[in-house]
């Protein structure tokens, strides 16, 4: 149970006065980005400012730098409100002993103006001034107050980000409300720490950063924010300890295996092992083997080969007699893999099964009844699989494709899938330590680092699509050499149909200009249509594939050399590395032709070049990260796992390696979290959203 003193923070943000539902709605989608729930009183103190005003300055009107926000003493000499029907302003003209100004309100209402600056009197009045032919403006002053209320103008105000529909007045304002409900609670840092870091308690750290008494109390290195972003730290790595420990409490089966799923699946492979995966699979192997639940993460890029490893892993614990499950973050991934992995079981004898959001109801019932009766060893699916309707007979492995799409949560409903799961992550994103260890904490991490044997690096090529006729021409002449392409159109979701026109279009082209040696195949084809136009293409009766980026799907063919992503200005960095390792996949040397539309626009131009310089996924991946930031690399915004609010690795990263060390000794000397410090801890869970953790707490 949540503690109480945490009440008014979880309390929603109507609760403040003066916000209704509307504001509320918009903080909502503001502050905690979905709309599952409402957002608390604690969204909206975590939303810090990023600059300020200083409204100390006075410099008199005719000291009025032009855009300047100052506050004035002004003597209220004259209103003039706007005949009827006009859509003049109203204006008011007053002056100090420098000079005068007019105060300009549009839409204003007369009498609450003749109330709050009645003629004849002194107010002070806060706001931007701006000057037209050497007379002052201020439109809409943002204060107006008598002299006996001049403490209630801030000198110092915060400025927030903002969103449609939300002023900085209302959000000052809010905030306003919001600092007073803020509770005194226990203090759950560590004392010393506190004092060797000069951080302040929780509550003055929110003080500070709302009331900032200069600028630097906001900037990222202040000791307040950092006192934020380390609890926020804390708070992660807490909770992925948590996890860690109770599943290491629940212990783990030792799953041996006989070899003999493994063997057949190696001689039906049409190639050799490349050493890293023979090293990959020797750690995971011996984890399997091991008393102790296997929680790894595989990292490799784009065709490196995780599939393989993936299905090794899950052979073994196959052997030991229990199930295993592979998930996807997309359907079309999850085909993809049930497509590459179906063949090989067969030829092992697993009973593999694919489930996804697109079966119908009867489909799923079938395949639950088959999980549940031990008739399915192996079942590939998206995040369904985690849905409570789901059970299995005996769930083994869990390998999870793309896992920084997947929440904590979502990993401990998996947990409760089987008796001892072990984990086994793969992901293409070279994620950097620091990232690992806010994700995943500390798992053991194996890496592919050599790509199959005998793969020539990717040519790669930009065009603009001026010259698209150039680019028929050679695709001519290298069908005629034998070879196979692949041209992908671009899909995006807003316009399905849109695209699949275009696609249609571009397809009806390549026919006429090529011949019957095209094919066609998108999302919105029936499976039999796109499984024909699959196999036509891999068998060689069709050379060129027309695609949308369905391509993903389940396509492996290893003698395909050429791909044209057409409008690749379009696609995000990671996706077209994506889609050009769909080439490269043979011992041909391959190209990638990257059609574009000019002019290019800086960030599209950016990536181009990245692509053109290099075939390395890791510094792909690292450009990706800084062209777009950690949270879309990671998939977060996506899958609305909550990130960090405060918290951000470029100023904060050195705290992070002292918030897992600080865990894992809070964790050794207090399992249970019931010293004092333990129940102060809980509160700060609660704080960052991590309770899911807490509940382990009572169940271990
Ligand atoms: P990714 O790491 O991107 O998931 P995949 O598992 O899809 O890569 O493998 C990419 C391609 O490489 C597939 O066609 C797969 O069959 C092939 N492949 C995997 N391992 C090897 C290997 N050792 N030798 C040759 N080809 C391999
Ligand atoms: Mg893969």
């Amino acid at each position: 149970m949540r503690p109480t003193r945490l009440d008014p923070l979880f309390a929603p943000v109507t609760k403040l006065p003066g916000i209704g539902p509307k504001t509320a709605k918009t903080l909502t989608s503001l502050l905690v980005g979905h709309s599952e729930r409402e957002a608390r009183i604690a969204d909206l103190l975590f939303h810090l400012p990023t600059s300020m005003i200083d409204r100390g300055l006075r410099p008199g009107i005719a000291g009025s730098p032009e855009g300047m926000i100052v506050t004035l003493t002004l003597h209220v000499d004259q209103h003039r409100a706007p005949p009827r029907n006009s859509r003049a302003p109203y204006k008011i003209f007053a002056h100090d002993e420098t000079g005068s100004i007019e105060l300009v309100f549009f839409h204003a209402r007369r009498d609450y103006l003749e109330s709050v600056l009645p003629i004849g009197e002194q107010r002070l009045v806060s706001g931007k001034v701006e000057w037209f032919n050497d007379r002052a403006q201020m439109v809409h002053p943002d204060y107006i107050v008598t002299e006996e209320d001049a403490a209630s103008l801030p000198v110092i105000e915060p400025v927030y980000p903002l969103t449609a529909g939300l002023s900085g007045r209302m959000i000052t304002k809010a905030m306003q409300m919001a600092v007073k409900v803020i509770p005194s609670l226990p203090e759950w840092q560590d004392a010393s720490f506190m004092d060797k870091q000069g951080f302040p308690s929780f509550q003055e750290a929110l003080l500070s950063v709302h009331h900032p008494e200069e600028a630097s109390d906001l900037v990222a290195e202040s000791k307040a924010v950092r006192r934020l972003a380390y609890d926020e730290y804390l708070a992660n790595q807490l909770a992925l300890a948590l996890v860690r420990n109770s599943m290491r409490q629940q212990g783990g089966t030792e799953r041996h295996g006989n070899g003999s799923l493994r063997s057949k699946i190696l001689s039906a492979l049409p190639f050799q092992l490349t050493d890293g995966q023979v090293e990959a699979l020797k750690e995971i192997s011996e984890d399997l083997e091991a008393p102790a639940r296997m929680l790894r993460l595989l990292q490799g890029d784009v065709g490196s080969g995780k599939t393989v490893v993936g299905l090794m892993a899950m052979a073994q614990v196959i052997e030991s007699g229990a199930q295993a499950a592979m998930m996807a973050p997309t359907d079309i991934l999850a085909r993809q893999h049930f497509a590459s992995m179906e063949p090989l079981c067969k030829a092992a004898g697993i009973r593999v099964a694919v489930m996804s959001g697109k079966d119908t109801a009867k489909n799923k019932r079938e395949i639950n009844a088959a999980l549940e009766a031990g008739e399915i060893d192996l079942i590939v699916g998206t995040h369904a699989l985690f849905q409570s309707s789901v059970n299995f007979k005996n769930l083994g492995i869990a390998v999870v494709d793309e896992q920084h799409r997947f929440g904590v949560h979502q990993r401990l409903s998996l947990s409760s899938k089987g008796d001892h799961v072990e984990v086994l992550v793969m992901t293409a994103t070279p994620i950097p330590r620091t990232l690992v260890l806010s994700y995943f904490g500390d798992m053991e991490v194996s890496r592919l680092t050599d790509k199959p044997k005998g793969r020539q690096p990717i040519k790669t090529v930009s065009v603009s699509l001026d010259r698209i006729s150039e680019v028929v021409d050679r695709l001519r002449a290298a069908i005629h050499r034998g070879e196979k392409a692949y041209w992908v159109c671009p899909l995006v979701e807003e316009s399905e149909k849109i695209d699949l026109a275009a696609a249609q279009e571009r397809f009806e082209d390549l026919q006429r200009a090529l011949g019957p040696v095209v094919s066609l195949v998108h999302g919105r084809q029936s499976a039999d249509d796109k499984q024909q136009a699959m196999d036509d293409f891999k068998e060689g009766r069709t050379r060129l594939l027309v695609a949308t980026t369905v391509i993903e799907v389940g396509v492996d063919v290893p003698d395909a050399t050429i791909i044209v992503i057409e409008h690749a200005e379009r696609f995000g960095l990671a996706q077209l590395h994506q889609l050009r390792g769909r080439v490269g996949r043979g011992s041909a040397a391959s190209t990638c032709l990257l059609l574009y539309k000019a002019p290019l626009g800086e960030t599209s131009a950016a990536r181009l070049n990245i692509l053109r310089e290099t075939n390395d996924g890791f510094l792909i991946a690292e450009e990706d990260l800084r062209l777009r930031g950690e949270g879309e690399l990671l998939g977060t915004r996506q899958s609305g796992m909550p990130g960090f609010r405060i918290a951000n690795v470029e100023a904060h990263g050195d705290l992070m390696e002292v918030a897992r060390d600080d865990a894992k000794l809070i964790l050794a000397k207090d399992p249970a979290l019931q010293s004092p410090r333990g129940d102060a801890l809980r509160h700060l869970l609660y704080l960052f959203s991590r309770d899911e953790a807490v509940k382990l707490l009572r169940a271990g």
